[in-house]
């Protein structure tokens, strides 16, 4: 964190800059929860004797440096300062890397301490506490202040180039962005509400739901304002989120733009990849022993992160400055033999604006907010394609437990862990036995299969501690899979369903059955996200209605909300409403032949390409089919389950500025948001479904506890989602101001004035009938 002229740093990110060598290491240890390492240092406080002081504030300055932490505890009766670890297993394992940095905080935290109060000596402890022993190992040295004065100012000085370059980077950042101006000459129709909208937001420090139609240039729409906002309010940095890799490139680009229009702003911009896309050695663990770009990684990364950030500076002789997107990071981490992953995770404590996908924030464990509040860094966020968040939300809070694996795994599982796996696959099988339908969803936690398991995890983890070499995954599996569950269990509620479903397996002769904490309303878990930024912006083509995405994504009350208006016009495209068929699952059959003849009529009268979706793949391809049969001479191609990139990228290629056709493909899917085919590229749509989740037994106790906690189950459930699709496949048709087209909403209820409501606004409905043609 910086404020003009002083850097503000905590002690552990000091050390970890300062005192990190050697090895990255992320071999399976495993180390105690959040809780137990609090439980763990309130049973040390508590066998002190009185007077011992707990969580004491300490800070101190050198030069433009303020150092800021707080040590675990002081026994004035010894003098001695504690610094106290939680672990689990052999302490004798801990690397020699690890421990030098514990000293090296206590270290600083002895002579912040001894400065404080005046002191000539300390005694200073490293006190480490073993989860499962309850026992204690002290490590303890006598300084001097004057000693540990040394050691502070060499750490200090060891950050101080650092810091001044920071600090450099920051006024220069700050200053450019305050003279940026909008990279082209004018805004495009609703970017300047956008825009608009977000800086707003920035300077009320509100957060925003802004609906805005595509076309508009929502990117450097969103991103512009955002930094402006930056220098303005001091943030820190800008987060840029986008649920794919396509809207992360757009961010890059926008960032591009942005930069062309002023050539002289040092904006450092980093995207993070998944682990799996970065790594370069897959084959591999992340570890000295077995990857070389883990064995000194520490000590090669002070070079490669100057690299990394020194082609972020502006141009330099008509150099070209880069964003360090991940072609770019890859190179840079290879020409200094680290990982191309944790330089990126290391470079994200450095940079202005950090691209990734939603889970580096919204997450549980997500690293983007962890440092964010480590550091006490002000950001700002932004979320594209944000109608995404209350589907990948709800996957990051609820976790799945399969008794099949929990089978196997007893048959090969060290005979240690044998009595407490048996003792919860025991009360597994009571659970399914007291069951007697294939799905029921409960009201609350099993307590005593709850506690089993957490007995088991904890059972796991001792045993891994103390046999670090034993590899074993699908014990790792069911371990992580145990520990989420009981995460989850700890903070289920009214916003998540318990529930059963029996699989083929318990109906044959043995039991089996999966278990699910199922998060419905992300709410809970997301709020303090957003509480935690100076403002989030979350943006999207398809977000109303807002109650529905403020209700479930737990936006704060003074949440804005703004519906840019669309720089589209109702002439450009035709909306008509095929009342005269159903689509519903009962009617699916008899519907074939007419869907058949409406599209193959508007083929024949207007050729072109087309893009067909239905609700399911049976449906899309019984719909091909049908069409085909009668119109054989029309060029047709279906998406297939399980496309991979390049049978994507086919399927699009079939739509070109002179082809002609109709693409089969199921709503939802690939293709019904995110494809832009501007021009005769695309020139109509039909949309055969209301997109509708399928009525099951999970989705209709999602409708339940809809209806009991917004009154609006159904709706909640059913309608808002599905008509998000059926919104975003139509969107395809219309992507610049010069398209024209037709899009056929294809069913009886397309018609109803409630339907209709969900609609964009500029959207007018063709009155006249489809005229019905003879199937
Ligand atoms: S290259 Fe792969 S295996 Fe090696 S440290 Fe990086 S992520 Fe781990």
């Amino acid at each position: 964190m910086e404020t003009a002229g002083t850097y503000t740093i905590a002690v552990r990110a000091l050390c970890e800059f300062t005192a990190k060598a050697g090895d990255l290491d992320l071999r399976f240890t495993p180390s105690p929860t959040a809780q137990e390492g609090i439980a763990g240092h309130a049973v040390v406080a508590a066998r002190r004797a009185d007077g011992y002081e707990t969580e004491i504030s300490l800070s101190g300055d050198f030069g433009p440096l303020h150092v800021r932490g707080r040590a675990d505890g002081y026994d004035p009766r010894t003098n001695r300062l504690e610094e106290v670890k939680t672990y689990r297993g052999d302490l004798a394992r801990m690397a020699d890397n690890q421990r030098q940095l514990h000293w090296a905080q206590v270290k600083i935290y002895g002579y912040l301490f001894c400065s404080n109060r005046g002191l000539d000596t300390i005694k200073l402890a490293l006190v480490y506490f073993d989860i499962a022993s309850q026992k204690e190992t002290r490590l303890q040295e006598e300084y001097s202040a004057l000693d540990l004065q040394e050691y502070f100012q060499q750490q200090c000085g060891l950050f101080l180039d650092w810091a001044r370059q920071e600090l450099a980077h920051r006024a220069a950042r700050d200053e450019q962005l305050k003279a940026m101006r909008f990279p082209h000459a004018d805004f495009r129709p609703g970017q300047r509400q956008l825009a608009e909208a977000m800086y707003k937001a920035s300077n009320r420090r509100v957060c925003l739901l802004a609906q805005a139609p595509t076309g508009i240039g929502k990117t450097v729409g969103s991103l512009f304002p955002m930094l402006k906002g930056a220098c303005a309010h001091g943030v820190d940095k800008v987060f840029f989120l986008a649920a794919k890799t396509s809207g992360r490139q757009m961010a890059l680009d926008a960032v591009d733009v942005i930069r062309h229009g002023a050539p002289l702003l040092p904006l450092r911009t980093l995207e993070l990849a998944s682990k799996s896309t970065a790594c370069v050695n897959p084959d591999k663990a992340c570890h000295g022993e077995s990857c070389p770009l883990a064995r000194g990684f520490y000590d090669r990364l002070p070079a490669a992160r100057q690299s990394a950030l020194d082609i972020t500076n502006p141009p330099a002789d008509g150099v070209a400055f880069l964003s360090l997107d991940r072609e770019t990071l890859r190179a840079v981490a290879l020409a200094h033999d680290v990982c191309p992953y944790y330089l990126g995770t290391e470079l994200a404590r450095w940079c202005d604006v950090v691209i990734g996908d939603y889970n580096y924030y919204f997450d549980l464990s997500a690293m983007l907010h962890s440092l964010t509040v480590l550091n006490d860094w002000k950001v700002s966020v932004l979320v594209d394609e944000a109608h995404n968040m209350v589907s990948r939300a709800r996957k990051m809070y609820s976790a799945e437990l399969e008794h099949a694996s929990l089978r196997l795994l007893r048959k090969t599982a060290p005979p240690e862990l044998k009595k407490p796996l048996d003792r919860v696959h025991k009360l597994w099988n009571q659970l399914e036995k007291e069951q007697d339908v294939d799905y029921k969803s409960y009201a609350t936690l099993p307590e005593k299969f709850m506690i089993a398991l957490q007995t088991t995890a904890a059972a796991i983890s001792d045993y891994m501690a103390e046999h670090p070499t034993h590899h074993d995954p699908e014990l790792q599996e069911f371990y992580f899979g145990a520990l989420l569950f009981g995460r989850l269990g700890e903070s289920f509620g009214d916003h998540a369903l318990f529930d059963i479903e029996k699989t083929e397996g318990a109906r044959a002769s043995h039991a089996d059955s999966l278990l699910c904490i199922r998060n419905i309303v992300p709410a809970p878990f997301l709020k303090p996200r957003f509480d935690s930024t100076h403002t989030t912006a979350l943006f999207s083509a398809t977000l109303s209605p807002w109650n529905y995405f403020g209700d479930m994504l737990g936006m704060p009350e003074s949440t804005a909300w703004v519906d840019v208006e669309s720089p589209f016009v109702a002439e450009q495209l035709s909306v008509q409403v095929a009342s005269h068929i159903s689509t519903r699952y009962q009617h699916r059959q008899q519907s074939l032949k007419p869907i058949a003849a409406l599209m193959g009529e508007q083929y024949l009268r207007q050729p072109g390409n087309y893009l067909a979706f239905f609700s399911s793949f049976d449906y899309m391809e019984k719909a091909a089919n049908a069409f085909a049969e009668r119109y054989p001479d029309v060029p047709t191609w279906r998406q297939s389950r399980r496309m991979d990139e390049a049978e994507r990228a086919h399927f699009l290629a079939r739509f070109t500025l002179e082809s002609r056709g109709i693409g089969f493909a199921v709503l939802g899917g690939s293709f019904g948001e995110g494809v832009d085919l501007p021009g005769a590229r695309l020139i109509g749509a039909f949309v055969a479904t209301l997109g509708l989740p399928q009525i099951n037994p999970v989705n209709e106790q999602i409708r339940l506890r809809m209806d009991a906690i917004f009154g609006a189950g159904y709706d909640y459930t059913y309608t808002y989602p599905g008509m998000q699709k059926v919104v975003q496949a139509a969107g395809r048709v219309i992507r610049t101001q010069s398209d024209q087209g037709t899009v056929f909403l294809i069913d009886d209820r397309f018609g109803r004035p409630e339907i209709q409501a969900l609609m964009p606004a500029w959207w007018s409905i063709d009155r006249a009938a489809v005229p019905v043609v003879s199937a």
